[in-house]
């Protein structure tokens, strides 16, 4: 074969060495079989040494000093902005909020965004498979704003069923909130066909890509969503940091969730005015250490390439799916068979508890997640109450999936129908 035809797009990363860069799967004796990253993934040297060095000679209040450590610390903080709003092509820089979680920024946007422009008997529209981040906040803006909170069934296979979503593209929509992974099925939504059909009739929507961003190219201009919002500890980066993204006319039209330093133009004791987009948002000292880990996150994902970490994760699930589909009775949910679909399976074996196939998985140093993986409506669809799941990131192997194998066959030989 001829040898630029054979070459792949991208020059592949040693996955082996990768895998080094985190210190807590080279640590761990007995060895770790860490496959819980949809709940929160592992992180590499170059994060923790990111958020050190800032602690051992940069750190500083942000925008709050004249002195040069102040400066040197806004300076860190703003360069963090501009790196998330490259990684997601954002327009502007201001377009990026910092907030706590991407449940944060889901929060602000019910409170500043929906509870003030949409209308009683609107609509909003999620699907049945979003996590309680993306379902609750809803609730309550209908709860307190009379808006109408309307459902997108999902078929068998676990796809979302527009056929059956009577009127989401009609004039009643006031808002669609959908995830663009699901954080139980795996499944990746058709996220682009749902934005293009909104936006012909100028429906906003908001994008929960927490397990989106950082996992795959994530573009919001090419994808023009209204908001879309991400954790940065689910994609190597630090906790108690995410981040809200909002076309500017959104966010100039939000109102602030939270209130306090820093987010204001002028106080007076009878009433107050904001600063401008994003300081608006951002009251209370700013997470210095997050953004600054969040930033060295990013960057070190991009040195490895999106392209490259959607491949791997993808080739290593397909082989997980594979070996778990050859165990009798195993039951996988969703379609994790298919193409449009991440690092993430959901699963139940014979009628085993699925908290008791992740305490005999934890005995093999195998870390799996059970329960209702804050998706109870979801769990409603599938008719159980819980499922075991596994997901996988880029520094897993293939040891890993033989190990989550065994577990479950041992789990099967201790528990199940025999
Ligand atoms: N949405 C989805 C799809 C998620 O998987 C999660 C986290 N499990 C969230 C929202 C909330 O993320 P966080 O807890 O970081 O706010």
């Amino acid at each position: 074969m001829d040898q630029a035809q054979s070459k792949p797009v991208f020059s592949l990363p040693d996955w082996r060495a990768l895998r080094n860069d985190f210190p807590v799967l080279t640590n761990s004796q007995p060895a770790l079989h860490y496959l819980d990253s949809a709940a929160s993934s592992q992180k590499p040297q170059a994060v923790i040494d990111a958020i050190s060095h800032c602690y051992s000679h940069n750190y500083g209040p942000v925008h709050r000093g004249l002195y040069a450590l102040a400066e040197v610390a806004s300076e860190a903080y703003e360069a963090a902005r501009q790196t998330i709003a490259n990684f997601v092509n954002a327009e502007n820089t201001n377009e990026i909020v910092f907030t706590r979680s991407a449940t944060e920024a889901i929060n602000l946007v019910a409170h500043g965004w929906a509870g003030q422009h949409l209308k009683p008997g609107e609509d909003i529209w999620v699907s049945q498979m979003e996590h309680h981040a993306n379902f609750l906040p809803w609730q309550r803006v209908c709860q307190t704003l009379g808006t109408r909170l309307r459902v997108i069934p999902l078929d068998e296979d676990g796809q979302l069923d527009f056929e059956t979503a009577e009127g989401i593209f009609g004039a009643n929509t006031g808002l669609i909130a959908i995830t663009q992974v699901s954080n139980v099925l795996g499944t990746i939504n058709p996220i682009e066909q749902i934005v293009r059909r909104a936006n012909r009739q100028s429906i906003p929507v908001l994008v929960d890509a927490a397990q989106a961003v950082g996992h795959m190219a994530v573009d919001v201009q090419a994808l023009n969503c209204d908001f879309l919002v991400a954790s940065a500890h689910k994609m190597c980066g630090p906790g108690g940091i995410g981040f809200l993204y909002g076309k500017q006319e959104r966010l100039a039209e939000t109102d602030p969730l939270l209130l306090g330093g820093g987010m204001v133009d002028e106080v007076d004791i009878d009433q107050s005015s904001w600063a401008e987009i994003p300081a608006r948002f951002e009251a209370g000292s700013p997470n210095l250490s997050g953004a600054v880990g969040f930033a060295a996150a990013i960057n070190y994902l991009q040195d490895i390439g999106m392209g490259a970490i959607e491949q791997r994760v993808q080739q290593l699930t397909s082989l997980a799916y594979q070996t778990l589909s050859e165990i009798d009775g195993l039951a996988l949910y969703g379609s994790p068979e298919s193409t449009s679909h991440s690092g993430i399976l959901s699963f139940n074996v014979d009628d085993i508890h699925p908290h008791d196939v992740a305490h005999i998985a934890a005995e093999h140093g195998v870390a799996i997640r059970a329960g209702h993986h804050c998706c109870q409506p979801l769990m409603q669809r599938l008719g159980v109450s819980s499922t075991a799941r596994a997901s996988f990131s880029f520094y897993n192997n293939e040891q890993d999936i033989a190990a989550l194998a065994k577990a479950i066959l041992d789990a099967k030989q201790i528990l199940g129908n025999r």
